[in-house]
């Protein structure tokens, strides 16, 4: 079977769904791969690249959706890419099923089979290396540390100099996820003072692991929900957390926010008050910002000054860095198409008796498989 890559449509996506020494991978598993002319030029991966990994270049989108068995893509489709698709095709991609129910129908009615990559069962250890929201949240978390680093105007590691003594910048880190951890580890890379902040308490010692000091709120309750997920706090907390936030506001230098609750707008723990006591120069980056933000200024797309203090709401973070997230979501989606041909011919099966595989599964030759059943260990 032939696997297709068009280039990536969504205004300033520069990430590209394989990388060249990816292609190698998925030939030696049997596939023959045809790439778009400039799908991986953003991310600094020429045509040249890919060709001499041994596929084949075609010069449009159309060309490569209508050879391929298998399309791999980043954003989910518009509809003009789901126009292009025909019956049989599978589609690796992410679609944010409760996101798009549009897009499901779209699909459904082409009678393709579509695996999301948002839509993998996350707790099977078995499922780790295709976890491409784990992979995507670390490049982001990283990057929200340079941006921030960026548009800050100070070192962030003490230095004792002949022209001065220079204090480290201490950075404080809501929510100890995957991008939070991500976030942690950068900045107490770059030498600053770092603490942390989650509702679920299991995390303090992977805080602490990273170089980060973990701040607890004062009140007895603990914020985990379901499958490592947080859930809604009760009010009680959440004015407790509000005080601490407000006194770390007033301290530290930058603040990025990564809180989020499945199903739930995020959580507003930066107000528009705290804001206003950071010391000027101060920068907030709200990863939260796709989700209505976790800082009431927070505009998402967008780096704003609002009382001295910038504030980040980008939502490409890790488009931002494409090289990285390119070649990290390639091989999410090797690990993927391995399981998918276990028998290294290049034929891929979707085996709906397979957890995971069940799980990533939204739509199945034309019909909607969405949501898949709990697993039974969950
Ligand atoms: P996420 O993006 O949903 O949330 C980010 C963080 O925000 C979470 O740590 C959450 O607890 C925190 N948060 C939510 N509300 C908050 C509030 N009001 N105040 C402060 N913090 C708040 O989460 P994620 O990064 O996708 O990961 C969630 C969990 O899933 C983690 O424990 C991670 O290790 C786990 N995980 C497990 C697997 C696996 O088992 N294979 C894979 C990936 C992630």
């Amino acid at each position: 079977q032939r696997i297709g890559i068009p280039r990536e449509t969504f205004p300033l996506e520069k990430r590209v769904a394989t990388v060249p020494e990816v292609v190698e991978k998925l030939i030696k598993l049997g596939f023959s791969v045809s790439v778009e002319s400039g799908a991986g030029d953003a991310a600094n991966f020429s045509d040249d690249a890919y060709r001499a990994a041994g596929a084949e270049i075609l010069p449009t989108a159309a060309a490569v959706w209508s050879v391929a068995d298998i399309l791999f893509k980043v954003r989910p489709p518009t509809p003009e890419e789901v126009a292009l698709m025909r019956e049989g095709q599978i589609l690796l991609d992410f679609i944010w099923p409760a996101q798009n129910p549009d897009l499901m129908q779209q699909l459904a009615a082409k009678k393709v089979t579509v695996l999301a990559i948002d839509s993998l069962p996350r707790t099977l250890s078995r499922a780790q290396k295709m976890d491409a929201l784990t992979s995507m949240a670390g490049v982001s978390g990283y990057r929200a540390v340079i941006e921030a680093a960026n548009a800050f105007g100070r070192y962030f590691n003490g230095q004792i100099t002949a022209a001065g003594k220079v204090p480290p910048a201490k950075v404080f880190i809501a929510g100890a996820g995957v991008a939070g951890l991500s976030a942690i580890g950068t900045a107490a890379n770059l030498g600053a003072i770092v603490r942390a902040n989650d509702t679920r308490a299991e995390v303090a010692d992977q805080v602490i692991s990273l170089g980060g000091e973990f701040v607890k709120v004062d009140y007895e309750e603990d914020g985990a929900g379901g499958g490592g997920y947080a859930k809604v706090m009760s009010e009680g907390f959440q004015a407790a957390q509000r005080a601490m936030y407000a006194q770390q506001a007033k301290d530290v230098d930058i603040i990025i926010t990564t809180a989020l609750i499945p199903g739930k707008p995020a959580p507003k723990l930066i107000t528009a008050e705290m804001v206003q006591s950071m010391k000027p120069g101060s920068v907030i980056v709200d990863m939260a910002a796709e989700q209505g933000g976790n800082c009431e200024l927070t505009v998402p797309d967008k780096a704003v000054v609002r009382h001295g203090v910038t504030i980040i709401g980008y939502t490409d973070l890790a488009s931002r860095l494409a090289k990285q997230s390119s070649t990290l979501y390639a091989n999410n989606l090797l690990r993927l198409t391995e399981e998918l041909c276990k028998a290294k011919d290049g034929v891929a099966v979707v085996n709906m008796e397979d957890d995971a595989i069940r799980g990533l599964t939204v739509v199945k030759n034309g019909d909607i498989t969405w949501p898949a059943p709990p697993l039974a260990q969950a």
